[in-house]
């Protein structure tokens, strides 16, 4: 059967996410009906709101709400490290294991020539102007991309890039431990705390 018009826009609109197939889009988009309009007010708000104030960090590229995000405003944080991370959502896991104090730099995404990402459309330049900035005083880069193929294609890709143009600057990668072929985002803090005490030079 087909829906009217405006339901069938939410149920295409929802199927686009990630992990909802048809048929959860039709639930989800049903329950939607059935809620409030406060309720789905409220959603719809949401989504506006987040996409009007959240931009990336001028600094990091990580998320922000603003010029700058709050682990670059944070004078306490340790300018010396740099943790280099795929996505955004890698820096809440790499936060919650409460080990590592220094910044970050997200690039965007991982090297795939395959699906069309050549270094260009990731954040890697930036990354090596940050490094090799003669007011820069960052001592070491925790390449913490991962640990996949195209992962470590990205971490020695910009390995190479560091020991040219920062020769002086250590490179480390996260230790084993992390199961390999899966996402930094799915690992557990214990997991993930021992992988970056353990984490070694490239
Ligand atoms: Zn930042």
């Amino acid at each position: 059967m087909t829906y009217a018009a405006p339901i069938q826009r939410l149920v295409t609109e929802l199927s686009k996410l990630p992990g909802i197939g048809n048929r959860t889009a039709q639930r989800l988009a049903f329950h939607i009906l059935r809620s409030s309009d406060e309720e789905a007010g409220a959603l719809a708000g949401a989504i506006v709101e987040v996409k009007e104030r959240i931009g990336h960090c001028e600094v990091c590229f990580n998320l922000a709400e603003g010029p700058r995000c709050r682990i670059c405003e944070d004078d306490r944080r340790d300018s010396s490290v740099i943790c280099v991370v795929e996505d955004p959502s890698d820096v809440i896991p790499l936060e919650r294991m409460h080990e590592y104090r220094g910044r970050y730099h997200v690039l965007g995404g991982a090297l795939s020539p395959i699906d069309g990402v050549d270094a260009d459309d990731l954040r890697i330049a930036e990354l090596l102007r940050r490094v090799s900035a003669p007011d820069s005083e960052i001592r070491e880069v925790v390449l913490a991309t991962n640990p996949t193929t195209t992962g470590e294609a990205t971490a020695l890709h910009i390995a190479d890039g560091l020991r040219e143009l920062a020769p002086s600057v250590t490179v480390t990668r996260l230790a084993s431990g992390l199961p390999v072929g899966s996402d930094l985002e799915y690992a557990d803090e214990v997991t993930l705390g021992r992988a970056f005490v353990g984490r070694r030079a490239v």
